[in-house]
């Protein structure tokens, strides 16, 4: 059952309703979820539902219909996040958790670990205990497994995942793991589900091998009625008739259990294969399908594994993989981040809270909002201005760490003010983000399609959305300055007569309804936001150099620098020239490169650079 309780409602009166259900016999649970203030009773209520409705401060009653109820939607809204150390599995961020079937020996686990995490792993996976289908295979290292994932987490700082196989392994688990598992074969452990609901540890629950989601969902509730609520659900494959693969990876499952449950899923398509050849497919199409992660295994001698070498991928095979679905990620709203670990790193030991914020233009639900978010995930505060120079301002301040300013799109192309801004102030590109723009046509709750007499939007908006808004030639056209305050002014204004183009993302901030999805004309829309700090990021090695230079005016002066990039194999991903303030008709170049300027080998470049330019400044290294 779920108690809505009054917005206004006191301390005291919440205490007295929450004393009188524990005395009742009630297990409650206390939720703050999208703003509402709930209360959820979960197990047996003598009370019945016109009782409680009757109750002073209880706004409403609404029996949960499944019958797990932790772990269901109607119980809570928004997704959950299960933070691990600084990784969290659920947000913007897809996570990669790779890994050995088992751990086999110190260096085989050790080797892995470094290559997984060189290719995009946050999380190692390796097993200690190891339930094999014959006695007489490799069972595992036991807790001397358990030790080296103790110790490739302290020398590659990757938290680790392990699978516990009995409860009388929870207190190792707890002393050296960051994650347990708990395989298909024990998915109806009771006993064990009720081990870890007890535990203090994330736990990812592997679907059994002929469970329905249902009862899936029903083990998820046992770990979370023991009080533990960070479960990561694993779809590992089920058994079927088809023998061409060991089992049959149930991606369907992805969107039932994103609308049944707001526990975040993992996709496990090596065991659901079984076949190396058919994993990265399958990985790539649960990217697509919406998975919050995936968990694969990787060996770097598979003939020789001690298990499941056959379905085990070479690193090399995983880091192509990563690559792919880094693509790939973006087209339904994810990020793969190569840079995860060491951004977590940097963020936490920012000194002053205050200054753990990025600066965006427009207001909550805007598309740079979506980007602050796909690059930091929650960790740096989203902290939106009025006005591009309003972000570069708030960073040479100090006000904000950070600011994420959109630099070009796919379609309309430059957004020519932040390249200037970009010559004007001294701020550092420490990173960039490109996402998807998917706009839809939103509108208050109660507003029907037919009812709509006028849309907002910025004018580039309008632009990408022409073919959908030339079907309604009677629809007037209101330009604002962004998707998200067109989307505020509509909520604000009360008028059902209106709509906004906007993100889904604002739609659910402002809390209206979704009229139509993708009414941009070309699905190909993307823009890159480049990441402005103070100062460059510490880091070794940049993929990404990102140049101002100025040249003579005079003939061949621009082809003698391009020269030099071509000389030198060095390849150009974006050439910008932009006025130069004061100086009519000539040009500043901004210019990307995919080298790292900075690096020993690369001194003779910069040289050459600095002989045929006038003005010569790196402003990013990423
Ligand atoms: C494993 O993860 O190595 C494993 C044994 O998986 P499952 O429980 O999915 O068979
Ligand atoms: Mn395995």
């Amino acid at each position: 059952m779920i108690l809505k309780l009054e917005n206004k409602i006191t301390q005291n009166r919440k205490d007295k309703i929450k004393n009188m259900l524990s005395s009742e016999g009630c297990i409650i649970r206390e939720i703050l979820d999208e703003g509402r203030n709930i209360i959820g009773i979960i197990g047996n209520c003598n009370k019945s539902v016109e009782e409680l409705r009757q109750l002073k401060g209880v706004a409403d009653v609404m029996p949960i219909k499944s019958s797990y109820k932790l772990a269901s939607r109607e119980f809570k809204s928004e997704d959950t996040k299960v933070k691990i150390g600084n990784v969290v599995v659920g947000g913007d961020r897809l996570v990669i958790i790779a890994g050995p079937c088992a751990v086999e020996s110190h260096d085989q686990a050790m080797t892995i670990a470094r290559q997984v995490k060189k290719y995009g792993a946050v999380l190692f996976r390796g097993g200690a205990y190891k339930p094999r289908s014959s006695p007489y295979s490799f069972q595992g290292l036991e807790e001397e497994g358990l030790k080296i994932l103790a110790d490739v987490r302290k020398a590659t700082g990757l938290g680790v995942v392990t699978e516990i196989t009995s409860p009388s392994q929870a207190d190792l688990m707890m002393k050296y793991v960051d994650v347990v598992q708990i395989g298909a074969r024990n998915m109806q452990n009771f006993e064990l589900l009720k081990c870890v609901g007890k535990m203090k540890k994330p736990v990812v629950l592997k679907r059994g091998l002929a469970s329905t989601i249902q009862e899936w969902l029903m083990s998820a509730e046992y770990i979370m009625a023991g009080g533990n609520n960070d479960v990561i659900l694993c779809e590992r494959g089920i058994r079927t008739f088809e023998p061409y693969t060991r089992n049959t990876l149930d991606l369907s499952a992805i969107p039932v259990l994103k609308k049944l449950t707001h526990l975040p899923i993992v996709i496990d398509p090596s065991h659901a294969t079984g076949i190396r050849e058919k994993v990265s497919p399958m990985a790539r199409a649960a990217v697509a399908a919406g998975a919050d992660a995936l968990m694969i295994e990787v060996h770097n001698n598979p003939d020789q594994a001690l298990s499941d070498g056959p379905q085990s991928l070479y690193p090399e095979q995983f880091g192509q993989l990563a690559r792919d679905i880094y693509v790939i990620a973006p087209v339904v709203g994810k990020q793969l981040d190569f840079d995860y670990l060491r951004k977590s790193e940097t963020i936490n030991n920012l000194d002053e809270k205050s200054s753990k914020k990025a600066a965006f233009i427009g207001e909550y639900g805007a598309y740079s909002h979506k980007a602050s978010l796909g690059y930091f995930g929650d960790e740096i505060k989203p902290v939106p201005v009025q006005s591009f120079k309003d972000i570069f301002n708030t960073v040479q301040s100090g006000t904000t760490q950070y600011g994420v300013i959109p630099l070009e799109n796919s379609l309309s192309g430059s957004i020519h003010e932040n390249y200037d801004l970009l010559q004007e102030y001294d701020l550092k590109i420490i990173g960039e983000i490109t996402i998807r723009i998917k706009h839809a046509l939103i509108a208050l709750k109660n507003t029907d399609k037919s009812a709509i007499k006028k849309i907002l939007a910025p004018p580039p908006a309008f632009s990408q959305c022409k073919n959908y808004l030339d079907q309604y030639p009677d629809i007037k056209i209101v330009p604002v300055t962004a998707t998200s305050s067109a989307v505020r002014h509509v909520k604000e204004s009360g008028d059902i007569n209106a709509a906004a183009i906007g993100s889904t993302m604002a739609a659910k901030i402002f809390n209206m309804k979704i009229l139509e999805e993708s009414i941009e004309d070309n699905p190909r829309n993307y823009t890159r936001f480049a990441i402005i700090a103070k100062e460059f990021k510490d880091i070794e090695q940049a993929g990404k150099t990102s140049l101002v230079f100025s040249t003579g005016n005079k003939p061949g002066a621009l082809f003698e620098v391009m020269k030099i990039f071509s000389e030198h194999q060095i390849n150009l991903v974006k050439l910008e020239s932009r006025p130069m303030p004061g100086k009519p008709w000539e040009y500043m170049f901004y210019a990307d490169i995919e080298a790292d300027l900075q690096k020993e080998s690369l001194v003779p470049v910069m040289k050459e650079l600095k002989e045929k330019t006038e003005i010569l400044k790196i402003i990013g290294r990423y």
